[in-house]
């Protein structure tokens, strides 16, 4: 479940993300009165299985069930904030009425990561790059995008408009400020790339990385999304927040 939005007196529609159709939205007819037998199984980083019935616009729930409520997650504020970016990004990035195994497996599994207490930030980025290579915008991290070749172990540029790596040679003027490309950068995002998500929790990375992962991609997905992610603006409301300096990503 990725959103709802109160409709008409008592009703709900409920964007899902399904495994087999795509992005689907359904109308959930009486779901806000207290008697509801639906809305505990109904709510937004719920997974649980629907039953729907065709309708003559939308269709309707008729039954659900849910099998994971993540509620470890829902009681730590960093954990439900990243769960609402995970959730607003599958929602921006899935395809109405169209299969969606890799998507759907690639979010259960992120909110799986953070229920069971993985630092949100690393969950966040491994998802990013799951998420653009999952639906066909995966970023060029091995070769420069303009001239093709291998970049050297010197600072790089991101450029998010050519699609990622652009070599120092290629773009001198922006290897130092906000398009600069570290090495360690780079080399982090390679690895979060190919690995699933238990290589990628050995990852450490101190607060300057953590900045600047976050930069590179949150420009990348904002450039193809043309607008700005939303919850990422409470991710950073929270980072602004005192804690432990060991519990940066
Ligand atoms: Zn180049």
């Amino acid at each position: 479940m990725l959103k709802t939005i109160d409709f008409g007196e008592t009703d709900r529609i409920l964007t899902l993300l399904t495994r087999h159709f795509g992005k689907v939205s359904v109308v959930a007819k009486g779901i806000r009165k207290p008697t509801s037998r639906l809305a505990g199984h109904a709510e937004p980083l719920t997974h649980a299985t629907y039953q729907l019935a065709r309708g003559r616009n939308l269709d309707v729930l008729t039954g659900a069930e849910s099998l994971a409520l993540y509620r470890e997650l829902r009681e730590d504020l960093g954990g439900i904030a990243a769960g609402w970016y995970i959730v607003e990004l599958a929602d921006r990035f899935a395809m109405e009425k169209a299969p969606s195994a890799p998507l759907f497996d690639l979010v259960e599994s992120a909110l799986r990561h953070l229920t069971a207490g993985h630092v949100p930030a690393l969950v966040c980025r491994w998802f990013d790059l799951h998420l653009l290579d999952r639906t066909g915008f995966r970023p060029e991290l091995g070769h420069c995008v303009q001239c093709g070749e291998g970049p050297a172990e010197e600072p790089n540029a991101w450029i998010v408009e050519a699609g990622g790596l652009v070599c120092a040679r290629c773009a001198p003027g922006s290897t130092v400020g906000a398009l600069a490309l570290s090495v360690r950068a780079l080399k982090s995002l390679r690895f979060l790339l190919v690995s699933d998500f238990e290589s990628a929790s050995l990852l450490r990375v101190d607060e300057a990385l953590a900045a600047e992962l976050d930069r590179h991609l949150r420009s990348f997905l904002q450039n193809i999304l043309d607008r700005e992610i939303h919850t990422s603006r409470l991710l950073d409301e929270l980072a602004r927040l005192p804690r432990p300096a060991a519990a940066i990503l």
